[in-house]
């Protein structure tokens, strides 16, 4: 299959420039006039179909750049986002597969469709083992993560900022499907895409401190901001008494070692996992950031789904450009 092009992927530390190192884990592939990056794990899939979305391409106009919202914005209208999200699925070779969004709400709602819902669901995680169905959640700093059963057939498409990080949303996508499906954690192949990364994302202390009370080992997924050379203890996280320095009042947050750990926590081997390390704060050439942007921005979609057998010609039969 003719994928190629930029090639991206985890690394212990992404440097805060947010370049971009190559790795197997991913591919991004351009198509269509669109870059659409892809798990290489879950690309090998035949039945599945998935991709993250970035920002070029597309027919919406922000500020006078050309860009692939695929989200419903004050600033865009419905007929371009409609037309975006068309290209988007054409780009997938998933034109025949029905988009399933979600009403997003930071929660730790999962649903389970076995058929497109009448009416939009509030809630932050599906799963479904029917093919014909895309799954999809929209983000512009939350961290999206697709999920696949490969034994079971079955798969998941969970949205998680820090409140649904904090609520364990991605544990508990895993549980419905353990429930539903039959999945085993074990057999699970975990893919998190481009979000806002440790390197710009900044909470009150207040945000660690509910996460230190419900994850013991929440202080590996922050750091103090630097505001120059001096060395910073952490004696804040580490719940040393009061210190000769006050407590910062802002740190910054790790969301996707958060996640990851979950996934980990839950029974996901570490190997099954592809984190991107795209940051979506520092990229703003490639992905939305709505923190950055200050909130006028378009909305990245990250989908999953099962094909019909009768259609797994997958999406390699667009026009696919490497460049
Ligand atoms: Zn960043």
């Amino acid at each position: 299959m003719p994928t190629n092009t930029v090639k991206t992927g985890r690394t212990a530390r992404s440097p805060r420039t947010g370049s971009v190192p190559a790795s197997k884990a991913w591919t991004a592939r351009k198509a269509t006039g669109l870059r659409i990056l892809q798990s290489a794990a879950l690309e090998k899939i035949s039945w599945l179909v998935h991709g993250f979305s970035t920002r070029p391409g597309g027919v919406s106009d922000l500020g006078g750049e050309k860009v692939l919202n695929l989200g419903f914005a004050e600033w865009d209208t419905k007929e371009n986002v409609l037309e975006n999200r068309r290209r988007f699925q054409a780009a997938l070779g998933a034109d025949r597969l029905t988009l399933c969004g979600l009403s997003q709400i930071h929660s730790d709602v999962v649903h389970v469709f076995e058929a497109l819902p009448t009416s939009r669901c509030r809630g932050d995680a599906s799963a479904t083992n029917r093919a014909g169905l895309l799954l999809a959640v929209e983000t512009a700093d939350c961290v999206p993560i697709l999920l696949v059963d490969p034994k079971n057939r079955a798969v998941a498409a969970v949205h998680a900022g820090w409140r649904g990080t904090l609520q364990r949303i991605v544990t508990k996508a895993i549980g419905k499907m353990q429930m539903q499906f039959g999945t085993k954690p074990a057999d699970l192949l975990a893919a998190v895409g481009p979000s806002i990364g440790g390197c710009c994302y900044e909470v009150g202390t207040e945000v660690a401190s509910e996460f230190r009370s419900q994850f013991p080992n929440a202080s590996e997924w922050f750091d103090e901001l630097r505001t120059g050379d001096e060395p910073n203890p952490l004696q804040w996280l580490n719940m040393s008494p009061p210190g000769h320095q006050p407590p910062p009042k802002n740190v910054l947050l790790d969301l996707r070692k958060a996640n990851r750990a979950q996934l980990v926590e839950t029974g996901v081997p570490s190997g099954n996992i592809a984190v991107s390390d795209w940051c979506t704060a520092c990229r703003r050439d490639l992905l939305f950031s709505y923190r950055k942007e200050a909130g006028t921005t378009g909305r990245l979609m990250s989908v999953i789904g099962i094909q019909d057998c009768m259609h797994t010609t997958r999406a390699n039969h667009a026009q696919v450009t490497p460049e």
